[in-house]
């Protein structure tokens, strides 16, 4: 973490339980982080740990049972409908389904436009050049103003989407998945369009994803995700040369560490049973059905997340007992 870091999105003990007939789903239980401006975390863990809930709660999509959200020092955690229309302006959100996200019914300029319209920047004479600007800066030719999203690929349905997101110069964009649903060349194209937005607009990220190689590539750090938790938060060379949690150590065994001038590759290691269920899960440390390093106390107390002191580790929080 940079020492002149300036938070612009705080999220403290937030909880996001959810009913559905089998009980409740405890999808975000006490997370915590904060994100600094102009920098990406990422927020990694398997499919149904609760990140997407996560994001889509940061953005106020999801109304959250507790915690605080925090943007720029304002508490958004229960912000009035008009009051949350002022943060939209600063809080996006991009979807993993741009197709889904996009209105099949409206133009990409009508779909552009939209934004400054609801916050009446600028005049409706403006709205051409607003919208030229926005397909300039995500890649788009002007020729693509007037068509609907079907007749676009992915990667530039993607493109308008993102387009859509910094249309008002936001400071945060949380980025669901962005990319899995591309082709990896592809993908690489628009990862590399959010790294030039970023550098330009100095935008905040929180990038979720479940593949690690990405987040890698774009994170500054990295929050690792497990049944509704973080188990474990760290710059990303921090994680990355030495990840603490045994968890993370799964997830990150599979990834080769970029030894100059070689490329090491880590022991392998795979995960032992099924993800446990978000209604019901492990009492003390919620790992404790899986975990390889186990000890009798894991079942019973849960671990905090807690700094590791020193050096290299400095900014590293991790739950395990075994660094207590
Ligand atoms: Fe494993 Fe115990 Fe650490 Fe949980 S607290 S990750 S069960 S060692």
């Amino acid at each position: 973490m940079k020492d002149n870091a300036t938070p612009v999105l705080k999220v403290k003990n937030l909880v996001k339980h959810y009913a559905t007939n089998a009980g409740t789903v405890r999808a975000v239980d006490d997370v915590s982080f904060v994100v600094n401006e102009g920098e990406t975390l990422g927020v990694v863990g398997e499919s149904g740990c609760g990140k997407s809930t996560m994001g889509r709660t940061l953005v106020r999509l999801l109304e959250p049972n507790s915690g605080t959200i925090s943007f720029m020092g304002q508490d958004i955690t229960h912000a009035s409908r008009a009051s949350l229309r002022e943060v939209r302006r600063d809080i996006q959100m991009v979807f993993q389904d741009p197709y889904a996200s996009l209105n099949p019914r409206r133009t990409v300029r009508q779909i552009l436009a939209e934004p400054f319209d609801v916050h009446g920047i600028g005049r409706r004479s403006d709205r051409a050049v607003q919208v030229s600007e926005l397909l300039d800066r995500v890649g788009l030719h002007q020729e693509h103003a007037d068509r609907y999203s079907h007749e676009f690929s992915g990667g530039q349905r993607q493109r308008v989407a993102i387009a859509r997101a910094i249309a008002l110069e936001p400071k945060v964009v949380v980025c669901d998945e962005p990319v899995s649903a591309l082709d990896v060349s592809i993908q690489a194209q628009i990862i590399n369009l959010l790294k030039r937005l970023q550098a330009e607009n100095g935008l905040a990220y929180v990038f979720i994803s479940h593949d690690l190689s990405v987040v890698g590539y774009l994170a500054d750090r990295i929050a690792v995700m497990y049944l509704g938790e973080i188990v474990e938060i760290a710059s990303k060379s921090s994680m990355w040369e030495k990840p603490l949690h045994p968890y993370t150590q799964v997830l990150f065994s599979a990834i080769p560490v970029a030894k100059p001038p070689s490329v090491l590759r880590r022991h392998r290691q795979t995960l032992i049973g099924e993800l446990p269920s978000p209604i019901n899960p492990p009492q003390g440390c919620r790992f404790h059905t899986r975990c390889p390093h186990v000890m009798p106390k894991c079942s019973m107390q849960p671990p905090k997340l807690k700094a590791v002191a020193g050096g290299e580790a400095r900014g590293h929080q991790v739950a395990c007992h075994l660094y207590e």
